[in-house]
């Protein structure tokens, strides 16, 4: 008896001095109240920038809307089935939504096993063994003939998988699938096997007011987010509670540095967590006598289940012994003791997290109803949350003291008390899914700091080739020398006439600049279409056109006895051996016309007049749009030296040493060089960052696999991207109802004029929806938020990645001078920078973020075609006199 009593207080002892050792060496690990009261609030702010317009898209916590509305919304009429993949469970729901009030969901559910084989093999035993399943539950069911919606829900932790890329959601209620059974959907699923990489773990929904959700118009009700709190701490608000092990765990993941909070709170870390402490225990002596055996340093030996195993209160210990015995470790009864401590510790830091950032939700769901007390509910799913002997007990205990006037009852959101719950979960993880598989879309154009950085390097390896003499002609970035050698002085006088042609609309303009005291630029100018059929005609169709248009500008302005000199803006890759000839490379943007690349278009145009006999010009100069924008602004501001077009296409210019340019003879002063920059990218090496988007947009473009860059940045093709891309959500289900329309399928439909249109910051969904409309896109609310999305996420790359070129453009001119720090302006025309409601933003952003040397500023051009045009031609015709008089 006494001995027995002995025993026990014997063990009591070893166990409080061993608890406490452990305590005092995970002290990093356990957060008192104050602690987790500070990381409630973190994550409250957190939530708060996830929600705001503005602040949205640099959140780490998403917020994603999921667009379930209430418990239930009613539009979730109907008998559909549910497949939920995620982790070792495969679930199959079959979900009856009733007019019934008493019971308006009826839901019936099957589990069956995933075996291990299957999870590690191929995704055809993958996808055969769902419609195996599918089959057996359908038959179960007595459904076998029946054609039921199928809703897909995968959520797979990749790195369990060799699925890495291969999940898919795709589910609307009005989504049929043929013949269910079995193949089809197999079929259905290789085909709809994207790109992606997703990860289970730990997420939730809650309900937020509508008020608070800026993306969402209207204040009724609640939407279900889906807060995505995995990715709390991504921006490093949690750095000064992550431990080394978590540090560990992080850096051997596949997606390092991301989804932070999960790997501290999820279940799917619990058991490495532990075995990463248990090696560092070891190998101090501290553990198993500082035994530590090829097991214990292997991967994944120590799992979830192991660590519920261990924590049970009865049988723990003895579990423990097992578990340890199988590492090979030998442990005594007092490792055992502080291995089960170790546990309790990991997991009970899990529920503390869990319950900071739940209080955090619940805190602001109570300010939001402004009520004294709380009552909510919180359905909570996880198989830490249901298969962990103590786990739930922590969590809801943490969560009313984090949260104290309040009443939160938690449901386990499978069990049959809260069918209406699981509902919405069954809802909100398909909507949230669909959401995160439109993000994961999407991210491909996200880009990175690094990648954007890489972007402007291999801008500047192409200057240097377009540069060189024996690189130039094999050379994608051309660096054409324009032959102009000056920005305007001020000494600019006379009459000029100027054609615009290589935008969208083809001008002929007369331009009087005045010099003197009071400088002036006075314009006439006359729009004329180029009909689709001239753009891709004859050559001679092309000039005659012009030509023809000329004729009409002069009758016009009374001045067809004149002999004009005049400057050609003709905005297309020219080869120029002096201010007045220049030889076509190649078409770009809309024009195609036959017999043309590799003429002079001077010469073209000379031939077009003297066809015509009846008015005579003197063509001083062949002018490109970029480096007549680049003269306009000069004429007002000097440190110009840059020009840029981000209009139908994108190109630049900019003053480059004689020195550099191995093309021309001379190694004096500066030229001006025709960058073509749009071109960047032909050889391939843009390819690891270019979509299967911008792919499609190419294949359907007149110039196959040319002008890769400008197709990814300009205004002729954002759209068609936007497009494309809406076309494969659509699809995929995600969008229209899963309809693709016959407008949608219309090339050039999406104009980038509604890009802009759509992106407008207080533009309400409803308009939105109603652009769409116009366009005859019959799209509800939700399809609206998606569409906006893809449109801002395009046109941000898109500025982003003209930002890059430009760095690496300017950084250029600074190394050219030698100097730590350059002021250069930038004069920028085109329709896309002047209207889009954030290009130019983002633009500006990018170039300042990655050219830190430079103090770029930017300068509208006000017509530089035009006005611009008339300048080069006026310091042509000076240097023609300068030559005459040398003669
Ligand atoms: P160009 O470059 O053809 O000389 P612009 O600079 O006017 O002429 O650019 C015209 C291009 O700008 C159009 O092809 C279209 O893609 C785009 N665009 C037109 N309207 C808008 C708008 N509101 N917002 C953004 N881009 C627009
Ligand atoms: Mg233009």
């Amino acid at each position: 008896m006494i001995a027995a009593q002995l025993l026990a207080y014997y063990f009591t002892e070893l166990k409080d001095d061993q608890v406490k050792k452990i305590d005092k060496y995970l002290y990093s690990m356990r957060f008192s109240d104050e602690t987790l009261h500070d990381i409630k609030c973190r994550f409250r702010r957190e939530l708060e920038n996830g929600l705001g317009r503005d602040t949205n898209t640099t959140a780490t916590v998403k917020m994603l809307p999921t667009f379930v509305r209430s418990i239930p919304d009613g539009s979730e009429k109907g008998d559909f089935l549910a497949l939920d993949l995620g982790g070792s469970n495969f679930r199959i729901l079959r979900v009856k939504v009733t007019q019934d009030k008493k019971q308006p969901v009826q839901m019936e559910s099957l589990v069956y096993e995933t075996p291990e084989d299957i999870i590690h093999g191929s995704g055809t035993q993958l996808f055969d063994h769902v419609a195996e399943c599918l089959g057996d539950f359908m038959e179960k069911q007595k459904i076998k003939d029946k054609k039921l919606p199928v809703g897909f829900t995968f959520s797979f932790p990749c790195a369990q998988t060799k699925l890495d890329e291969a999940v898919l959601v795709t589910w609307t209620k009005k989504f049929k699938v043929s013949g269910v059974e079995g193949m089809d959907v197999v079929k259905l699923l290789n085909k709809a096997i994207k790109k992606r990489g997703v990860s289970t773990g730990t997420n939730a929904c809650y309900m937020e007011e509508l008020r608070h959700i800026d993306m969402v118009e209207g204040d009724e009700g609640r939407m279900c987010i889906n807060t995505e709190w995995g990715a709390f701490g991504d921006d490093g608000s949690l750095e000064d509670l992550r431990t080394e092990f978590d540090r560990e765990i992080d850096r051997g993941s596949l997606n390092p540095g991301k989804q932070l909070f999960e790997k501290m709170a999820s279940g799917m870390f619990m058991g490495e967590l532990v075995r990463l402490i248990l090696v560092k225990m070891a190998k101090e002596g501290l553990l198993f006598e500082g035994r530590i055996t090829p097991e214990l340093l292997t991967k994944g030996k120590i799992e979830t289940k192991h660590v519920s195993a261990i924590e049970k209160s009865k049988e723990g210990l003895t579990k423990c012994k097992e578990i340890l015995t199988r590492l090979g470790v030998e442990p005594s009864q007092e490792d055992c003791v502080a291995v089960q401590h170790v546990c309790t510790i990991v997991s009970f830091r899990s529920a503390n997290l869990i319950a900071a950032t739940l209080g955090g939700i619940l805190t602001r769901l109570k300010d939001n109803k402004g009520v004294a007390r709380l009552r909510t509910t919180v359905g909570i799913d996880g198989s830490m949350y249901k298969m962990h002997p103590q786990y739930a007990r922590r969590l809801h205990k943490t969560v009313r003291r984090l949260v104290p006037d309040s009443d939160v009852r938690f449901l386990l959101s499978e069990s049959g008390s809260a069918k209406g719950a699981a509902m919405v979960t069954a809802v909100a993880y398909r909507l949230a899914d669909q959401t995160r598989q439109i993000a994961q879309t999407l991210a491909e154009f996200r880009l990175s700091k690094a990648q954007l950085l890489e972007v402007k390097k291999r801008m500047r390896t192409e200057i240097e080739n377009g540069l060189g003499k024996k690189t130039h002609d094999s050379a994608t970035v051309k660096m054409l020398p324009t032959y102009v050698r000056s920005t305007p002085d001020g000494t600019e006088n006379g009459d000029f006439l100027a054609l615009d042609l290589g935008g969208t609309n083809f001008r002929v303009l007369l331009v009087k600049i005045r010099s003197g005291k009071r400088r002036t630029v006075e314009m006439h100018n006359k729009i004329y279409a180029i009909p689709i059929e001239v753009m891709q005609g004859t050559g001679e169709e092309l000039f005659d056109h012009i030509v023809y248009c000329i004729s009409d500008f002069l009758d016009y302005m009374g001045m067809k006895s004149a002999r004009l000199p005049l400057g050609f803006t003709f905005s297309f890759p020219c080869h120029q051996k002096s201010l007045d000839a220049g030889i076509l490379v190649n078409w770009t943007k809309g024009f195609k016309c036959t017999d043309c690349e590799g003429e002079d278009v001077v010469e073209l145009l000379r031939e077009g007049i003297k066809r015509k006999e009846e008015f005579d010009l003197d063509v001083v100069a062949v002018v490109n749009d970029t480096v007549g924008t680049m003269m306009t602004c000069a004429y007002e501001e000097p440190t110009c030296e840059v020009g840029l077009i981000a209009g139908t296409g994108s190109n630049a210019c900019y003053m480059e040493e004689m020195r550099n340019i191995e093309t021309v003879e001379g190694n004096e002063g500066r030229m001006c060089v025709n960058m073509e920059w749009g071109a960047f990218g032909d050889n391939g090496c843009l390819d690891d960052i270019r979509t299967q988007y911008d792919r499609a947009v190419d294949e359907n473009s007149l110039n196959e696999g040319k002008q890769r860059y400008e197709k990814m940045c300009s205004g002729m093709y954002l759209g068609e991207i936007v497009r494309n891309i809406l076309i494969d959500l659509t699809k995929r289900g995600f969008l229209f109802r899963g309809k693709i329309s016959e407008t949608l399928k219309t090339r050039g439909i999406f104009e980038t004029k509604f890009l802009s249109q759509i992106e407008s910051d207080r533009l309400a969904l409803l308009q939105v929806r109603a652009i769409l409309q116009q366009l005859g896109l019959d799209s509800t609310c939700d399809d609206s938020i998606i569409v906006k999305e893809v449109c801002s996420t395009v046109s941000r790359r898109a500025a982003q990645i003209c930002g890059a070129g430009m760095a690496g453009v300017v950084d250029k001119i600074r190394e050219n001078r030698a100097l730590d720090h350059l002021d250069v302006t930038v004069g920028v025309d085109g329709t896309l920078y002047k209207l889009h409601p954030h290009f130019s933003r983002i633009f500006h952003q990018t170039v300042k973020e990655l050219a830190p040397k430079c103090n770029v500023n930017f300068l509208l051009s006000e017509d530089g075609s035009g006005k611009g045009a008339a300048l080069i031609t006026a310091v042509g015709c000076r240097q023609r006199a300068q030559e005459a008089l040398q003669a």
